[in-house]
């Protein structure tokens, strides 16, 4: 079955005891137990719920790993995850991490004595270098949030599977139609399903899919443990958002790709960062570990005034934090996303202050443009 069937066609697309098309919101806590002696498959919500199940299987499926967890949101996936390790565990961390990553991985799980790196992840040979004997996970994103770097997950992948290195990627720009780290060498992914997964800019969520039974184990331990799960009213927004994630998906990326070429013929543009252009370095490695660009780029003007007024006369598009929406969203990494990472780290990685991210939505591209071109002049 190819992916967009699958979407639509899966264990979950039929209530079994009712024959609803639509799973019910299991609006419960805990469940009314036949036999003290029997150990039911569903006894309290934290633990499991109808609903919650079916989208942990479907993402799973999806993404093609042996278990799916639902959290309360991208970061709640991502701390949950970064909970399996323990004290003086080594993690390496892609230097070019989204905002939040950095700042729980810098500030908060250091506080556990978390021995953390932040490694430029698009150089194979400093992944190598910076394994210790102590290293037990690297943490990846690819492409990166603002300025779309790629790594290699399958280079990086063979070389930690050679030392029992966990491998996680944050797949939140690729969603799984366009991109399956764990079909490439990874163990874990993880997704802000707040972003395409969703897709309507109206729920916080995140998922995260493992492969192998002991890893699996040792997830659902903390999500059961720490309980940061997602809501079942969350969790029916996320299968309703999934169903239309192909069409979504194709959709926008062609918005991307037709804006990204009007882009770079902008006399006001000085750098469009898109991995479907031939000057963008990890264009390659990308197309050939990924089925397509995203719907997600970023591009830095000449000078900072010029980003903000851009940011202030656009207006097809909402100025927002987030991204993967059916509406056009632009936002300001250095003020937005990325304000939490210290200036000097941010101009490190690219940020500058002339930077602006777009994430495409459903709009027509021609009114777009044309409103772009306004802002822009
Ligand atoms: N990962 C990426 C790439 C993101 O862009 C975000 C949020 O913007 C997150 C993780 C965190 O997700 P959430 O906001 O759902 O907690």
């Amino acid at each position: 079955m190819r992916f967009g069937t699958k979407l639509i066609h899966n264990e979950h697309s039929i209530d079994k005891s009712t024959g609803a098309l639509s799973i019910p919101i299991y609006q419960v806590s805990t469940y009314h137990q036949e036999d003290i002696d029997v150990n039911q498959a569903y006894q309290y919500s934290r633990s499991e719920n109808p609903t919650r199940k079916a989208l942990e299987d479907t993402i799973a499926l999806l993404e093609g790993g042996d278990r799916g967890y639902a959290f309360s949101s991208g970061m709640a996936a991502t701390s949950s995850v970064l909970s399996i390790f323990s004290a003086r565990d080594h993690i390496i961390v892609c230097e070019d991490v989204y905002g939040g990553t950095y700042r729980i991985a810098s500030a908060f799980f250091s506080r556990f004595d978390f021995d953390i790196s932040f490694v430029d992840a698009t150089n194979v040979d400093a992944i190598k270098q910076a394994i210790k004997p102590n290293t037990k996970g690297i943490y990846l994103e690819t492409p990166s949030n603002p300025t779309l770097k790629i790594t290699d997950i399958k280079a990086i992948s063979t070389i930690a599977n050679e030392k029992e290195i966990i491998v996680m990627v944050d797949n939140t720009f690729m969603s799984p139609y366009l991109q399956r780290p764990l079909e490439l060498g990874a163990h874990i992914v993880i997704h802000s399903a707040t972003k395409f997964i969703g897709g309507h800019s109206d729920v916080i969520g995140g998922l995260v899919v493992a492969k192998g039974q002991a890893l699996c184990s040792r997830i659902y331990a903390v999500q059961n443990g720490f309980g940061a799960i997602l809501g079942p009213q969350d969790c029916w927004l996320l299968l309703r958002g999934l169903k239309t994630l192909k069409v979504r998906m194709d959709y926008q990326q062609n918005n991307a790709i037709l804006l990204a070429q009007w882009l770079i013929d902008q006399a006001e543009v000085k750098t469009v960062y898109y991995p479907s252009l031939p000057s963008h370095p990890g264009t390659q490695i990308h197309l050939d570990q990924a089925d397509g660009p995203g719907a997600v780029l970023s591009f830095e003007t000449y000078d900072e005034n010029l980003a903000k007024r851009f940011m202030e006369n656009v207006k097809h598009a909402a100025v927002a934090v987030s991204l993967g929406g059916v509406e056009t969203i632009v936002s300001y990494p250095a003020k937005m996303s990325h304000a939490s990472m210290p200036k000097s780290e941010r101009e490190k990685r690219g940020i500058s202050n002339a930077l602006i991210r777009i994430s495409l939505g459903l709009e027509d591209i021609e009114d777009l443009i044309e409103d772009f071109s306004n802002a822009l002049k």
